[in-house]
C-alpha cells in the first residue's frame, strides 16, 4: 500500500503539491491523469525516492518512507532506512534509463546482485526467464543501442521485475515509443496487470490501456485530485468540465 498525507512538495519557490491525500491499496493499479505540468511525474519521483518532500508523510505498507512523526515534529528517516524501504518499488522512465555500456542481461542482474546480494548465476537464470515473458529472449547480449526503444522499454520493466517489486511505478513508458512499438510495450504490462498482484501507479496518456488495466483513474489538476473513480465512471461520466476537456484532448 502507498499513502499520502498531507503531502506538500515545492521546487524553491514553486509548490507543486500541496495537501495531497490519497492512498493505493495492495494489489491496487492506479492511474494518474491530468495536464501536463499537474505534478503526476512528481508523485512517482516521490514514491521513488528521486525527490525530496518538502512537507508530509509517505508510507509504504504502513511504514513512514523519508519522514516520520515523532511527537508532534517531522523528522528526517536515516538513509539507510530509506534505501531499504524503495529496494522493493521498481520504476520505469519515459526514457528508459538503462545503463548504455551493459548488456540487456547486465541491466537486469545489477540490482539483484548488488543489492540482493543473489549469485549471479541464480540473477541471470531469473533475468532470462523475465526476458523471455517480455518477448526478448534472444537479446540477452545485446547493448541498448542495438535495441529499439521498445525492445529498451522492455528490458527496463524487466529490470524492474527483477527485484520482486511490490509497488511499480510506471511514468509515461509509452510516450517516448514509436507508435508501432508502443503496442508490445502495453502488452507486457497488460500481462503483468493480469498475472501479478503488484500494485502499480502509472501516468500515462494511453486512455484504452488506463481503462483495461486499472482499477482507480484519478484526475489531477493543479497539484489537486480534482476527481477519481473507476475508469468507467471518469472516462464515461466525468463530473468535472475540466476533466472532460482534458480527456476530449486526449482521446
Ligand atoms: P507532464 O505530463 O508534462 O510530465 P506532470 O503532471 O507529470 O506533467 P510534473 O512533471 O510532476 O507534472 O511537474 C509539475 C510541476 O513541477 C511543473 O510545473 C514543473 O515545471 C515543476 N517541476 C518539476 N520538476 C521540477 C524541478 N526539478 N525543478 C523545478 N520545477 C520542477
Amino acid at each position: 500500500a502507498i499513502e499520502f498525507k498531507d503531502v506538500e512538495k515545492s521546487f524553491g519557490p514553486t509548490t507543486v503539491l500541496k495537501n495531497l491525500n490519497f492512498t493505493v491499496a495492495p494489489g491496487e493499479r492506479v492511474t494518474l491523469i491530468g495536464p501536463s505540468g499537474s505534478g503526476k511525474t512528481t508523485i512517482l519521483r516521490l514514491v521513488m525516492t528521486l525527490e525530496e518532500l518538502t512537507g508530509g508523510y509517505i508510507y509504504v505498507d504502513g511504514k513512514p518512507l523519508t519522514f516520520e512523526e515523532r511527537d508532534g515534529k517531522r523528522v528526517e528517516l536515516p538513509k539507510k532506512r530509506t534505501r531499504e524501504m524503495t529496494t522493493r518499488i521498481g520504476m520505469v522512465f519515459q526514457q528508459f534509463n538503462l545503463f548504455p555500456n551493459m548488456t540487456a542481461l547486465e541491466n537486469i542482474i545489477e540490482a539483484p546482485v548488488h543489492v540482493l546480494g543473489k549469485s549471479k548465476a541464480d540473477a541471470s537464470k531469473e533475468a532470462k526467464e523475465l526476458l523471455e515473458r517480455v518477448g526478448l529472449a534472444d537479446k540477452a547480449d545485446a547493448h541498448p543501442t542495438r535495441l529499439s526503444g521498445g525492445q529498451q522499454q522492455r528490458v527496463a520493466i524487466a529490470r524492474a521485475l527483477a527485484m520482486s517489486p511490490e509497488i511499480l511505478l510506471l511514468d509515461e513508458v509509452t510516450s517516448a515509443l514509436d507508435p508501432e512499438l508502443v503496442g508490445d510495450v502495453l502488452g507486457v504490462l497488460r500481462d503483468i496487470a493480469e498475472t501479478t498482484d503488484i500494485t502499480m501507479l502509472l501516468v500515462t496518456h494511453e486512455m484504452q490501456f488506463a481503462r483495461d488495466v486499472s482499477h482507480r483513474v484519478m484526475m489531477f489538476d493543479s497539484g489537486q485530485v480534482l476527481e477519481e473513480g473507476p475508469p468507467d465512471q471518469i472516462f464515461n461520466n466525468p463530473q468535472h468540465e475540466r476533466t472532460r476537456s482534458f480527456l476530449s484532448s486526449v482521446l
